[in-house]
């Protein structure tokens, strides 16, 4: 079979390798370098905390569990570190609704539980957390390096026999009589295919309706910013999230890369963010000084918005596409934590064209109507 994989971010860089591990001939086509869309913006914490309903978060925790055995597969280190995610609340309404969410991951069964604040000041050394009224961990949380991903599954899909071609835009599609899409037209000339996957972040809606298909997106935009290198602070519990210092600002998170420099985010893993100054990047940096005064002296860097690839209702869309038989699309928020399973399932209903039950509720010919989070 021949694959056209179009977009090499984490999803479409896993559906290229696990199609090509089977016994695909995979063509993985990037309009720019692997890995620098929303993919390279990323705080690639791989979890199913904040996620709802339980079909939602239960996808997420399938997927946290590959994460493993993925990233043993691409045999090399990637970044992959557990150790879970810690987070506290002095504010009493906040506090409070920390406690109720971690009430109902309990009786989700996901492995959370409140911690007094003397254990979070253990768990994670060097940190100042200040007054506590609530605290929880998360112990089967952790985060990866994407870029690491990308590079190595890119670089699977060629050890399999496959073909990369960066610097390669898909500008249209041909199809045939019965509306079947047998070539993909690029700046670098045409490819034949037997099918096309759409893995192509923000731009897949656009590519899909090239064949006719509404894949509607909302605008994400987030930051998060990074700093020089320092010695390893986190390397306990690896993702930290801390409380607004103040009414004003919001929540910041943090977590340490394997060169020793840290990335920073604010508000929850899908708050909207467009401020990529250096002066903003120093002031979040500030704010995680706030509470690990070891960060002292560090060197916040900016880095410009990325734009969350973000169905119009926030939830994946995963599958064929009516409006061409061999045309498969996805296209997804959280796609960090979702990449190993998305492969596994594509790979799945392409070559086996089995119909994954638990993906039912993803197909891309349902009704969209807009689902905002952002807190
Ligand atoms: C600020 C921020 C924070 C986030 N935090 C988290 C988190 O903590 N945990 C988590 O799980 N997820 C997080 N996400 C979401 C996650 O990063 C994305 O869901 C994931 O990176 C999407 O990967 P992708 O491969 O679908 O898209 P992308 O990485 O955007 O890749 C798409 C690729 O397609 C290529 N392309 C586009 N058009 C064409 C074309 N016509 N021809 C050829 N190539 C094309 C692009 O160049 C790009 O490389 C975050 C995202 C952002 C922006």
């Amino acid at each position: 079979m021949k694959a056209v994989v179009i977009g090499a971010g984490i999803v479409g860089a896993s559906i290229g390798y696990h199609l090509a591990a089977r016994g695909a001939d995979v063509t993985l086509i990037d309009k720019n370098k692997p890995g620098s869309g929303a993919s390279s913006h990323s705080f690639a914490w791989i979890n199913a905390g904040p996620k709802s309903p339980f079909e939602y978060h239960d996808l997420n925790r399938r997927s946290l569990e590959m994460w493993e055995r993925f990233a043993q597969k691409l045999n090399t280190d990637v970044g992959l570190r557990w150790g879970g995610k810690v987070s506290w609340e002095a504010e009493t309404h906040r506090a409070e609704e920390l406690r109720q969410r971690t009430k109902l991951l309990q009786d989700w069964g996901y492995p959370i539980r409140e911690i007094s604040s003397d254990s979070l000041c253990a768990m994670v050394p060097g940190l100042d957390p200040g007054p506590v009224s609530v605290a929880e961990y998360s112990e089967i949380e952790g985060h990866v390096e994407p870029p690491r991903v990308v590079g190595a599954c890119v670089q699977k899909v060629s050890d399999l026999g496959g073909t990369v071609l960066i610097n390669t835009e898909v500008l249209s599609f041909g199809r045939d009589t019965q509306g079947k899409v047998n070539k993909v037209v690029t700046t670098n000339g045409d490819l034949e295919c037997d099918v096309v996957v759409i893995a192509a972040g923000v731009d897949s809606s656009r590519l899909a309706a090239m064949i006719g298909a509404d894949v509607p997106q909302q605008e994400s935009p987030g930051v998060v910013v990074r700093t020089d290198a320092r010695p390893a602070l986190l390397s306990n519990v690896p993702v930290v999230y801390m409380p607004p210092i103040n009414q004003r600002e919001r929540q910041v998170h943090i977590r340490q890369l394997m060169d020793g420099s840290f990335m920073i985010g604010e508000g929850s893993q899908e708050s909207m963010a467009l401020d990529d100054s250096p002066q903003h990047a120093t002031e979040l940096l500030g704010r995680a000084t706030h509470y690990f005064p070891e960060l002292a002296g560090t060197e916040a860097i900016a880095e410009p918005v990325g734009y969350r690839p973000m169905p119009l209702d926030s939830y994946p869309v995963i599958g064929w596409t009516q409006e061409s038989s061999n045309v498969y699309i996805s296209l997804t928020h959280s796609g960090v934590t979702l990449a190993p399973l998305i492969g596994q399932v594509a790979s799945m209903e392409i070559l086996d064209r089995a119909d994954l039950v638990f993906m039912s509720s993803y197909r891309p010919n349902r009704k969209f109507i807009l689902t905002v989070h952002d807190h």
